[in-house]
């Protein structure tokens, strides 16, 4: 249903909320709160400094605004509250100024310093209802809180939506109806009405993510694929051509794909392993040996410049082999474009690298044998398939760097085959990890200064594009004019964030690598994979701001050649789990760590990686509930009961057909 038949919601609102990924009544309902405030509200002459607070107060002089940079201000005003006359400031709401009318009674959420009599809050509140807990949402696009709410409560109001989760098995768990379940996730009267909504929800997500696994995998048990002839000399001569001796576990890989690719089976294969350890020369052979057999390639990168880096990497080994590659980006012009896709189509390019997006963009192939696509955890379930129904049944290779324990991958990769690469190439040097207090950032300016002057290049990370003071963290605007100002604007630098575009982005990344640019600074938008061998150094400032394994990955971007490289962690918390990555540089050992330190959440890089992402269920704390529901699913498909479920029956359709 539409977004705008919700009260509340006009053209602009739909428009806005379409950033939260919001386009759809059912969508809506399914923005669930990440966590919920419990509504407290105390006596100021009962709070101590150290937490934040809730406590009542009156406006009683005019808010002032100062706007200290661009999109940074802070808002000024004194309240009383119980006879005490506090300063309050907040940060970022200058937009608050008008509803802070003289004599409004607000509630007040922050920090109170007594000698200052000043209070930092992180939130006002207007309209405090009798409601005792409030949902939190994840907010962007200058949505607020209180909005989301309101209209959420609105479509709640007539929420009608499809139950997946089987009948029977609604009631063999008792589990909430799913109408009741959406009204309390959103509106909870007490702990348990979240308890409940939130169980049976997460088993809803997670039967229905499991559903898809175990059919795909009964169905690829099956699947016939191309059988190729075998060429017994493949792996030899494709071995011969390489500078290097191919690690035990690359071995296994070349070995695996061998016996995929001639069987009569279609291949649906992960490569599994930490960056660097070598996937691409594995994926290589996959393509040598499809070339052989007289059928066409595809490879997909998430981005245009691991698109370009692939193309030129290939070409150099398979030039050798007579096999013609063509390279597929947005920046080639309409008559460049339309000539690759001619060659495809009449078999005159044997392997086309490109973005995910470019490929599927009515490319037609004359015969797709094999698709490889790297950084797989970028795209979801359902485009898994998008591209196999352009050649006949082409086999699928899969990459990812995302180390996930064992356990999680084999449910997770459910439908797919793995092979983990563990081993490392030899003679690489281990990355040197070094923690280092805010305080000790001379040590660190010093190495980088050295660093410098060996011709070498540095990455920079902080979680933050722009200041903000309530959470005492360095941005990225501040690290440039500081480091700036320590290297008497003598070298070259600049700045990378999710905010630019793509094609800024891409223009800063190839300065890097052509070595224009000596130290970058980024949040965590550094593309994975990416190689610019002469970058021997990393700082990451704020780095108990990441979990490890987001760390382990942005480290890998250095250690890419022979030289010697260096991770500095720039942190004064959180010690005890950084130094995982000071004793160890084997992402599968730090994933484990992480994951029982810190869940699923971050491993996956939060929300941006598709496939993973559940809108509520969480793959650490919510284990069980996916184990029973990878059982429960199992038997719904081998009882065929799914066959009287419109739903499924629907959604087997699609797999079918796609498949
Ligand atoms: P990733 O697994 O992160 O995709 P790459 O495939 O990009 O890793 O490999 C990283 C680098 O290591 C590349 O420059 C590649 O040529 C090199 N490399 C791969 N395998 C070996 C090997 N067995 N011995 C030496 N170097 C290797
Ligand atoms: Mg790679």
């Amino acid at each position: 249903m539409e977004l705008q038949v919700v009260k509340g919601i006009g053209q602009d609102y739909a428009k806005k909320l379409s950033a939260l990924n919001i386009y759809n009544v059912n969508d809506l309902l399914e923005y669930y709160p990440y966590r919920y405030n419990f509504i407290n509200i105390t006596p100021i002459a009962n709070i101590n400094e150290t937490d934040s607070w809730m406590i009542k107060a009156q406006v009683i002089d005019s808010p002032r605004v100062q706007y200290i940079k661009r999109n940074f201000n802070r808002l000024n005003f004194k309240a009383l509250s119980d006879n005490v006359i506090l300063n309050v400031t907040i940060f970022n709401r200058a937009f608050l100024k008008q509803n802070l009318t003289l004599n409004k009674e607000i509630v007040l959420v922050g920090k109170y310093n007594k000698l200052k009599n000043s209070f930092i809050a992180s939130d006002i509140k207007f309209n405090i209802e009798d409601k005792k807990i409030e949902p939190v949402y994840h907010l962007g696009n200058g949505i607020k809180n209180s909005y989301l709410s309101k209209v959420i409560s609105e479509a709640v109001k007539n929420a009608n939506v499809f139950d997946k989760i089987p009948e029977y098995l609604v009631d063999k768990y008792h589990f909430l109806d799913k109408n009741t379940a959406i009204k309390l996730i959103h509106n909870p009267l007490e702990i348990n009405d979240i308890k409940r909504a939130s169980l049976r929800l997460k088993y809803e997500e997670l039967f229905d993510f499991m559903f898809k696994i175990n059919y795909l995998k009964k169905l690829n048990n099956k699947a016939k694929g191309i059988k190729r002839d075998e060429f017994k000399d493949a792996k030899d001569n494709f071995m011969a051509s390489l500078p290097f001796t191919l690690t035990k576990d690359q071995l296994t890989g070349v070995d695996d794909i061998y016996k995929d690719l001639t069987s009569e089976f279609r291949m649906n294969r992960l490569l599994l392993g930490d960056v660097g350890s070598g996937k691409t020369i594995v994926a290589t052979f996959a393509i040598y040996l499809n070339f052989l057999s007289g059928y066409q390639s595809a490879l997909m990168a998430p981005t245009e410049i691991l698109a370009e880096q692939h193309y030129k990497s290939l070409k150099n080994i398979l030039d050798k082999f007579n096999i013609k590659v063509g390279l597929l980006t947005g920046s080639l012009k309409v008559k460049e474009k339309k000539e690759i896709y001619e060659k495809l189509e009449n078999g005159e390019i044997d392997l086309i690298i490109g973005t995910h997006a470019l490929i599927s963009e009515g490319v037609k192939f004359q015969k797709l044998g094999l698709v490889v696509t790297d950084e797989q955890h970028r795209f979801g379930v359902g485009q898994r398939n998008t591209l196999r129904d352009k050649g006949i049944t082409p086999d699928v290779l899969y990459l990812s760097a995302t180390p996930i324990p064992r356990t999680y991958a084999l449910t997770i990769y459910g439908d797919l085959d793995i092979t983990l690469i563990k081993t490392k190439p030899q003679g690489r040097l281990e990355i040197k990890t070094i923690i280092k207090k805010d305080e000790e950032i001379k040590d660190v300016l010093y190495k980088m200064l050295e660093e410098l002057k060996n011709g070498h290049q540095i990455y920079v990370v902080s979680p933050l594009i722009e200041n903000n003071d309530e959470l005492d963290l360095k941005s990225v605007l501040d690290l440039e004019k500081k480091l700036q100002m320590a290297f008497n604007n003598q070298v070259e630098m600049a700045i990378l964030h999710g905010k630019l575009k793509q094609n800024e982005k891409d223009k800063i990344m190839q300065k890097f690598k052509e070595g224009e640019i000596k130290i970058l600074i980024s949040t965590t938008v550094i593309e994975v994979g990416i190689d610019v061998a002469n970058a021997t150094m990393m700082v990451i400032f704020n780095a108990e701001r990441f979990g490890l394994a987001t760390i382990h990955q942005l480290r890998g971007r250095v250690g890419r050649s022979d030289l010697q490289s260096y991770c500095y962690l720039v942190s004064n918390k959180d010690t005890e789990r950084l130094k995982v990555l000071e004793e160890s540089n084997d992402g599968f050992y730090i994933s484990e760590r992480d994951f029982e330190m810190r869940g699923q959440g971050d491993l996956f890089g939060s929300k941006q990686s598709g496939e993973m992402s559940f809108k509520i269920a969480d793959l650490k704390n919510d284990y069980q509930i996916l184990l029973q529901a990878k059982v429960d699913s199992y038997n719904f498909i081998e009882s065929e009961e799914y066959k009287a479920n419109e739903y499924y029956k629907n959604l087997v359709e699609k797999i079918n057909f796609i498949n």
